[in-house]
């Protein structure tokens, strides 16, 4: 059982705060379980807008997720071949719709709903090319679990501030960070986090003298004269 100290919960809180603040109440779109995951499939090492051209493509030539699953891989992989690794993603996605309809005899994850998050998690990332990234993302934003997803903006951002240990790797902050976070906090603080590593906290060159979160940051109190 992972339990971060009290001085950091409140950093954590703090955190939350001044983003909140800042970027306001994020807004997302609600899936179904079975879109999100594909969704996120699609995103794994690619950029939101070639994520969203490949979906549409794939929701154009595909009327359901049936037709996804049953279809001939090459004319999968051609629809979504904008999203990049299309030869993977492709048999990725349709495997994992074959695997959710054998296991539950239809394609949907509402089921997950009733699962508490270690069991959901460990039955989303039992699935071949699904890691606990893709599953927090599915768990968290369907089905209101209190997982916590860290993509490479997450993981540099937590650290740079100093609200984990910096050996943590980004599974590993999966589990730090659903901990010190409160009930309500885990998709906005998610978002906004996301958010200020895009805009601010870029990887090269953090523009600290121009972020919200500077006088709580580990990062700038060393590296700001
Ligand atoms: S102060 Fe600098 S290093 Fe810290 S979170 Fe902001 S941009 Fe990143």
């Amino acid at each position: 059982m992972i339990n971060p100290p009290t001085k950091l919960k409140r950093k954590a809180q703090r955190v939350h705060s001044i983003l909140l603040r800042t970027y306001g109440e994020p807004r997302w779109t609600r899936l179904d379980g079975v879109s999100e995951l594909v969704a996120t499939i699609l995103s794994q090492n690619t950029n939101d807008n070639n994520r969203d051209l490949a979906y549409s493509r794939l929701r154009a030539r595909f009327p359901t997720w049936e037709a996804v699953r049953d279809a001939d891989p090459q004319a999968v992989i051609e629809a979504i071949r904008p999203a990049g690794l299309a030869n993977q993603k492709g048999p990725r996605i349709q495997a994992a719709l074959r695997h959710i309809t054998n296991s539950h005899g239809q394609l949907s994850l509402d089921f997950l709903a009733d699962l508490p998050l270690e069991e959901g998690r460990a039955w989303l990332t039992s699935i071949h090319g699904v890691g606990l990234k893709t599953a927090s993302i599915v768990l968290l934003f369907c089905y209101g679990k209190p997982a916590f997803p860290v993509d490479t903006h997450v993981h540099r951002v937590t650290g740079r501030l100093g609200l984990r240990d910096a050996q943590l790797n980004a599974d590993q902050t999966h589990y730090w960070m659903e901990a010190l976070c409160q009930s309500g906090w885990h998709g906005p603080l998610h978002l906004n986090l996301i958010r200020l590593g895009r805009e601010v906290c870029q990887s090269r060159t953090p523009q600290c003298a121009h972020c919200p979160l500077r006088r709580l940051c580990d990062h700038a109190k060393h590296h700001t004269p």
